[in-house]
């Protein structure tokens, strides 16, 4: 199991792991991905390390509730929040997470496509 000390959000969240971060307050970190599906594609993270959805718990839920505000408060700093916006979090294998941290995909800036597959 991924630990904070080794967890890739984590350490880009503690500054060890160079990112373009775009905000960083109250617990949460946002930034670019490194390979964007979209003109915007940004990642927001709770700092305090929860492997994904399926790992929160009551004592998270102030967290996962600001994860969604801010990234709504992101959307429209992107220009963005008129045009519209999808925000993704997988969780396990079969929706393709990759990094053992919960985040939230935040994906616009073009027409996004539906469905998924
Ligand atoms: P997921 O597939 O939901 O686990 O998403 C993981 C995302 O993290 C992918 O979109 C990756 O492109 C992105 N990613 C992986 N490594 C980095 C990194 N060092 N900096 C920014 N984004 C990353």
């Amino acid at each position: 199991m991924t630990q904070e000390s080794d967890c890739l959000f984590c350490r880009i969240a503690r500054g060890e792991i160079p990112a373009t971060i775009v905000y960083q307050r109250d617990g949460i970190t946002a930034f670019r991905d490194i390979a964007p599906q979209a003109p915007t594609h940004v990642l927001l993270i709770p700092d305090r390390h929860i492997s994904g959805a399926a790992a929160a718990t009551d004592a998270d839920d102030a967290a996962l509730g600001r994860l969604i505000r801010t990234a709504a408060e992101l959307a429209r700093q992107e220009g963005i929040a008129d045009s519209g916006y999808r925000l993704i979090i997988n969780q396990g294998p079969d929706a393709g997470q990759t990094v053992p941290h919960l985040h939230v995909h935040l994906l616009g800036g073009k027409l996004l496509p539906t469905p998924l597959a």
